[in-house]
């Protein structure tokens, strides 16, 4: 068979990573099949964690911001974003000595942690990850030149301090934090933060090398009482916090987060290195619309009572279905232990019934399952049929 246009002319990494994975958008791509097949409302995309329709508030302040008059509007502007927004964000960072010259704006968490990847982190580095993880920490990585290395969590999500110990070499320079967890759900507790600082402090002191903690807390604002946030940078100072309004204000595709550095890190140096940076990723700026909506916008708080409700039924849905959850504390998902052996028959089953889910293969452990809970009621119910039905059908 002679190859299709353009046979060949991927690098060999992209070729790989295309081969390896990309389940989140393959499920993506599997629920529209089905939708076509059996229509919308029949089907449950419990894929990407896509966030619900961005609130009224949200909408107009982008409309103003789209209709704003000021000089060069559509122009260049400085690298790291327009100051005033970077004053804002350094006053809603909310810690001592965090200041403007701190907060770089930055396309999404995306941009953040790559930001904090590639001016911080020397390349041939290793990044150590805590499984279950976001798989695109991989990429982030290896695109900066660096290697990951994972850690597993305990059963529960909380932190491993041994298995994080074990991982950290020499050549360790960063450690990615996601909390709360996509997927686990879990929240970081400040025990665990605490542990987590002693063991940082002590690697530094035995291998001379700092680890910098990369913070990311895109669902930062989707916690669920009684769990709350608590401030990372209080407890560790090689820490950055990579942070998005995709999810909570409901605008992942208009590409707006921040990246905000501890006060030990923050300088004239740091500052020129995170423009530079913004330059070096191709990204130059994050888009100017979206700033001007935060500017417009007098809260930035987001109302998770939608998102609650969601988990809820969907946790009672897996339970009635006799199968195992860990409690999401935090964020868009529900991380379900594979009731079968075979993940991926399990999954498969499912999407027979046409819910689609992704295997937990995409996060690092492949006898779990992710359930994306960020979707309108119709299908939370074909969602709970399904489970229900594939749990109790013979199976493998
Ligand atoms: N980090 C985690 C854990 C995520 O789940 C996502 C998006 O799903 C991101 C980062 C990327 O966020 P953004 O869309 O703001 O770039």
């Amino acid at each position: 068979m002679s190859p299709g246009p353009g046979h060949g002319a991927v690098t060999a990494w992209v070729r790989g990573e295309i081969e390896a994975g990309g389940w989140v958008r393959a499920g993506a791509a599997t629920a529209e099949r089905l939708r076509r097949r059996h229509g919308a409302d029949a089907v449950a995309d419990l894929s990407l964690g896509q966030p619900l329709e961005a609130p009224e508030a949200v909408r107009e302040a982008f409309q103003r911001a789209a209709a704003a008059v000021r000089p060069r509007r559509f122009g260049y502007m400085p690298n790291l974003g327009y100051p005033e927004l970077r004053e804002r964000i350094a006053e809603d960072v909310d810690v001592a000595g965090v200041t403007a010259q701190s907060v770089a704006v930055t396309v999404g968490a995306a941009g953040a942690i790559s930001m904090a990847l590639r001016a911080f982190v020397e390349a041939g580095s290793e990044v150590v990850a805590i499984a279950p993880y976001f798989s695109e920490f991989r990429l982030y990585s290896e695109v900066c030149g660096h290697r990951l290395r994972v850690a597993r969590s305990t059963e529960d999500g909380a932190l491993d301090l041994e298995a994080i110990a074990a991982a950290l070499t020499g050549a360790t320079g960063a450690l990615i934090l996601n909390t709360p967890c996509n997927p686990s759900g879990h929240v970081t507790t400040q025990a665990e933060l605490r542990g987590l600082a002693a063991l940082l402090d002590a690697h530094r002191r035995q291998s001379g090398r700092a680890v910098l903690l990369v913070v990311d807390e895109v669902y930062r604002r989707l916690i669920y009482p009684p769990h709350r946030r608590t401030e990372p940078l209080h407890h560790y100072e090689h820490t950055v916090l990579c942070r998005s309004f995709s999810k909570d204000l409901g605008v992942a595709g208009e590409r707006i987060g921040y990246l905000a550095l501890h006060p030990s890190l923050t300088g004239a140096e740091s500052e020129a290195g995170m423009a530079l940076c913004q330059r070096a990723l191709g990204y130059v700026n994050a888009p100017a619309t979206p700033q001007l909506a935060l500017l417009e916008l007098p809260s930035w708080e987001a109302d998770a009572t939608p998102y609650r409700e969601r988990r809820d039924i969907v946790a009672s849905a897996v339970a009635a279905a006799g199968l195992e959850a860990a409690e999401c504390q935090g964020g868009l998902y529900l991380w379900v232990r594979s009731p079968w052996e075979d993940t991926m028959a399990f999954t498969a089953a499912l999407a027979e019934r046409r819910a689609v889910v992704v295997p937990g293969v995409a996060f690092g452990m492949p006898d779990h399952f992710r359930i994306c809970f960020s979707v309108e009621r119709p299908a939370l119910q074909v969602a709970a049929r399904a489970l229900a039905e594939a749990a109790a059908s013979p199976g493998e």
